[in-house]
């Protein structure tokens, strides 16, 4: 007999665990401090560890704000298009503080209106997610107050990122001081605070703000560690590493301890290496595009003549969508303040430039069906129109997705 005896394990914990659903958050860890933690399992995902057994409201908790579980949606009177979810407004723009726009990963407007966040004192601080210093490839959470705290974690790093692990002692911070907060989080992770701020006054009053970006899915750090392999190096030899960003899309970069830099394309290192490691839950995510939060930027493409999006260098654009009636408030203060510049954006080119979206969208009827028929647990969507997306794809291409994802579903290795 063990000397002791595992935990009970959470049933929410247990279902997601079951369904590979887990996207990585850090919401039940928040909500389970010193019993629940977030650890990196092979192939190098953030994964929760319950050490001790959880009380009755913990367990509820888990269960009502856990991403991996379900995530809904309320239009309230805004516009709802199929694939993109409720907004108030949308547009193009970039940051017209030059260093910040090279920095950002697109047009640097997420990071602009971080720092307008700041200086209009609409919060004290930024909770978001940087370059770990102890590991080039995989990310840290944060807290900026100052920008130029937001310039150095400006960029995409496709890595996993666990920003709301770390909520208790942001809250206990506001508790004691008063001090507000941005969050910037992927969809999933601004879906889960918003749920946590629907159960809890104190945490809405905590993160007035929620910004997002659209989120393809997130790579394992295997992922990372491809691509310093396909560079001729290796985590040993790299002192800094970039994703992307400095320029529009800019270079995924490896810098070694002399200062000496290796570098490929954006399109070789999303197209050829990363989008190959993203977790299963990335692929029947029915919101890549930030729904939960009041403000979410993204790549503003243009498209070729065939209406693919181009990825050749150029100076950044991004898209940025303002969902809530904050959101465009603050977007429209920053505008006024002369910090960002925006222009017109047609909603009827946003498919063509977002295919990946746009697809994964319209698949996930048939996905989620699939794994249905199979047992596996899925996310219980609500909101999120998902029937409505896959009447946009042809019969033959749901029946593809839904063959495929049963194929998948029914190897023994994916039990
Ligand atoms: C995993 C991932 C997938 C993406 N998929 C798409 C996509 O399908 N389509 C698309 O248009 N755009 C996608 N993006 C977003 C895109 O790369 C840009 O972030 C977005 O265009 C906004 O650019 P910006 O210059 O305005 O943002 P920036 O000013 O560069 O700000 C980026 C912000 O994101 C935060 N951040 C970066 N990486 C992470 C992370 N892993 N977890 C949490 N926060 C992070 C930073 O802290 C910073 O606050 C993705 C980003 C990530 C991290
Ligand atoms: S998705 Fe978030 S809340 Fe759910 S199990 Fe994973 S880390 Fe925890
Ligand atoms: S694809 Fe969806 S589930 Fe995956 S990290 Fe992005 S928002 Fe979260």
């Amino acid at each position: 007999m063990p000397d002791t005896l595992p935990p009970a394990q959470s049933a929410a914990l247990a279902r997601v665990a079951r369904g590979s659903l887990c996207a990585g958050c850090g919401a039940c860890a928040a909500l389970a401090p010193g019993k629940v933690s977030m650890t990196t399992v092979a192939p190098g995902y953030l994964r929760p560890e319950q050490s001790a057994p959880l009380s009755d409201s913990e367990e509820a908790g888990i269960a009502a704000v856990c991403p991996g579980l379900g995530q809904s949606v309320a239009a309230q009177g805004r516009p709802d298009p199929v694939l993109w979810g409720p907004y108030r407004e949308m547009v193009t723009g970039w940051a017209r503080d030059p260093a910040l726009r090279f920095a950002g990963a697109s047009g640097g407007a997420l990071s602009m209106m971080l720092a307008h966040l700041l200086t209009s004192g609409t919060v004290e601080a930024v909770v978001q997610v940087a370059a770990d210093p102890d590991l080039p490839i995989g990310n840290a959470t944060v807290v900026s107050s100052d920008l130029a705290a937001i310039t150095r974690a400006a960029g995409s790093r496709y890595a996993p990122s666990a920003p709301l692990a770390d909520l208790p002692a942001r809250m206990a911070e506001h508790a004691a001081t008063g001090r507000r907060f941005a969050f910037v989080g992927k969809p999933c992770d601004a879906a889960a605070l918003r749920a946590l701020c629907r159960r809890d006054p104190a945490v809405a009053a905590a993160f007035p703000v929620i910004l997002s970006f659209f989120c393809a899915g997130v790579p394992s750090h295997a992922g990372g560690a491809q691509i310093l392999a396909a560079l001729g190096t290796d985590l040993d030899h790299t002192a800094a590493f970039r994703f992307r960003g400095n320029g529009w899309p800019g270079r995924a970069t490896a810098t070694d301890r002399t200062g000496h830099e290796r570098s490929m394309s954006y399109h070789d290192s999303w197209g050829r290496i990363l989008s190959k490691h993203v977790q299963h839950r990335c692929k029947i995510c029915a919101d890549g595009t930030g729904v939960a939060a009041d403000i979410v930027c993204a790549d503003a493409w243009e498209s070729d003549a065939a209406g693919y999006p181009v990825f050749a260098e150029a100076e950044g654009v991004s898209l940025i969508v303002a969902r809530t009636e904050l959101g465009a408030r603050l977007l429209a203060e920053a505008r006024a303040a002369g910090q960002i510049t925006t222009g017109p954006f047609d909603i009827a080119t946003l498919a063509a430039i977002q295919p990946g979206q746009r697809e994964r969208r319209r698949a996930l009827f048939a996905r989620l069906l699939a794994l249905r028929l199979t047992a596996r647990p899925v996310p219980r969507y609500r909101g999120l129109q998902i029937a409505a997306a896959a009447r946009q794809n042809p019969l033959a291409r749901n029946v593809k997705n839904f063959l495929g994802t049963l194929r998948r579903a029914l190897r023994p290795s994916a039990r």
